[in-house]
């Protein structure tokens, strides 16, 4: 399975990569994460990456590919989580397929408006002691989970603003790019998570048997 995860940041990509990454046993790459780890490990790439990330501004694309393409190569079977964000990361990704002979299997485009994006992820925290990712309102922190809760940088309000601008002007595109082949698949990222997993396992499949 190769699947793309498209969506705006807070609509769930994450977690839905996650939830089907299990169920079917593929990877989950995610180059949020790539970049997060890149910048603790306190690389010099990961100094030059932080800038951007802070701000939520994106990083530039030569510099994101060569990080994502290691992970693509290596797995057979992948979601991929945030990657690609513009024309020429798809295209980059285009290459990178068909250079190792494969094929995309589906596009799918989680779908929730921009308000209620802004209170999931401003009330996002993740615990320093466990790695669990909570919400302030939705989700608090169990009592056995002793925190600290932080929240992530590109989390502050003009961030998540700045973030949201980026996804629909450059990346939101890519739904035409990926429509135009009949790949996309498109789910309401409002509804329950059991619900939204089950509805993109069942479109995946019946694009598969397609
Ligand atoms: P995310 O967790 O997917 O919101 O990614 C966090 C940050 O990592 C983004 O705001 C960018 O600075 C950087 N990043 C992740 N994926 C990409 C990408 N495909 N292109 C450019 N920058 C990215």
């Amino acid at each position: 399975m190769r699947v793309i995860l498209l969506g705006p940041q807070g609509a769930g990509k994450g977690t839905q990569a996650q939830r089907l990454a299990e169920k079917v046993g593929a990877t989950h790459i995610s180059t949020g994460d790539i970049v997060r780890a890149e910048i603790k490990s306190g690389s010099e790439l990961g100094k030059k990456v932080q800038e951007y990330n802070d701000k939520g501004e994106l990083v530039p694309d030569e510099i994101i590919v060569e990080m994502a393409k290691p992970y693509l190569d290596d797995a057979d079977a992948w979601l991929l989580d945030g990657f690609p964000r513009n024309e020429a990361q798809a295209k980059a990704l285009d290459q990178a397929l068909e250079d190792i002979g494969e094929d995309l299997d589906a596009v799918v485009a989680l779908e929730a408006p921009d308000d209620a994006l802004v209170v999931r992820l401003s009330g996002r925290r993740q615990s320093q002691a466990t790695g669990k990712i909570y919400h302030l309102q939705y989700d608090p922190p169990p009592d056995d989970d002793p925190g600290p809760f932080v929240q992530r940088d590109d989390d502050a309000e003009d961030s998540i603003r700045r973030r949201l601008e980026i996804y629909h002007d450059q990346t939101e595109p890519l739904k035409d790019y990926y429509s135009d082949r009949d790949l996309l698949i498109t789910v309401d990222a409002e509804q329950e998570i059991p619900k939204v997993t089950e509805e993109i396992l069942g479109a995946v499949r019946r694009k598969e048997d397609a």
